[in-house]
């Protein structure tokens, strides 16, 4: 398995997220503002003494993943919304992923159907299943619910400050896989969509993540890598590296292959999609989920 004092922090971080990202969906209805949205959660995760993995994914409708609020953000949620919240907490580097879908509409069977393919999915971990069958187990519960999963989104394995790492959970039944094993620490996270299934990169970028730590040549450049320097590589906000130059320093920084860009993912226009995520450690019989 793995130490005790590694453990905690995963349970510790965890704990934390869970709490956050229910209040966090609490507080989410028609006429609030994303940015405001975004600041509470995100400051509530240092409050309480963690960092931050990743920036808060905020996705609407049929954006899937890797939004979040810019500066001066004047977006609104509006009635109908299907909001994701994707909260990524560490401790000490040891990171809880984990996502919720707030319903401002009525689509309260497409939320159930990623909450219960993730449901079914956990149940399904323990040493010697491949990660084909967990897919499998989320792909029936949303077919079966006459949507589509989808299918070019995945979970992942996690590691100190890693936050995308094998073994990769597939959202559907691929033969094989990875052979599930005690210890590993992963995220499972099925998208229910009443789209296509696939995602595709939108022109929107708002989450980076330093790649090389090889020398930036300009003096914009170099000061934006000084901004992210206690990020130990985890993804940043466009939002938290907020001065003039930073939009023209960030595509040059991409371009000389320093930082890596998550565009917004998007399913086809007027879809909708849903998401749940947990994090969980797999054990001699079944597995923890630390993010409850
Ligand atoms: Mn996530
Ligand atoms: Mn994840």
């Amino acid at each position: 398995m793995m130490d005790d004092s590694t453990f905690d922090n995963y349970r510790q971080a965890g704990e934390i997220a869970a709490k956050i990202l229910r209040e966090g969906a609490a507080g989410i209805r028609a006429g609030a503002s994303y940015l405001e949205v975004v600041e509470s959660i995100e400051s509530r995760v240092t409050g309480a003494g963690a960092g931050l993995a990743f920036p808060l994914n905020l996705s609407l409708n049929e954006d899937a993943a890797h939004d979040t609020a810019s500066t001066g953000d004047d977006r609104i949620f509006s009635h109908g919304d299907v909001v994701k919240l994707d909260l990524g907490v560490h401790i000490d580097g040891y990171i809880a992923d984990t996502a919720t879908t707030v319903d401002l509409g009525s689509h309260a069977n497409l939320v159930e159907a990623s909450f219960q393919a993730l449901e079914h999915a956990i149940a399904a971990v323990r040493p010697g299943v491949t990660a084909g069958e967990i897919g499998a187990a989320i792909q029936y519960e949303i077919e079966s619910r006459g949507y589509r999963p989808v299918s070019n989104l995945t979970g992942h394995g996690l590691d100190r400050y890693v936050i995308h790492r094998p073994p990769t959970i597939p959202n559907i039944g691929i033969a094989g896989g990875v052979k599930i094993e005690e210890g590993m620490v992963f995220a499972i996270e099925p998208f229910a969509s009443t789209g296509s299934g696939r995602v595709s990169e939108k022109s929107r970028k708002e989450i980076y993540q330093q790649i090389s730590t090889k020398p930036v040549r300009t003096p914009s450049g170099r000061s934006v890598m000084e901004r992210i320097r206690d990020r130990h590589g985890l993804p940043f906000a466009r939002r938290w590296v907020p001065d003039k130059k930073a939009d023209i320093a960030l595509s040059g920084l991409v371009r000389t292959g320093h930082l890596h860009v998550y565009p917004v993912l998007a399913d086809i226009p007027g879809s909708l999609v849903s998401q749940h995520e947990h994090t969980l450690v797999v054990t001699e019989n079944g597995c923890v989920v630390t993010t409850r």
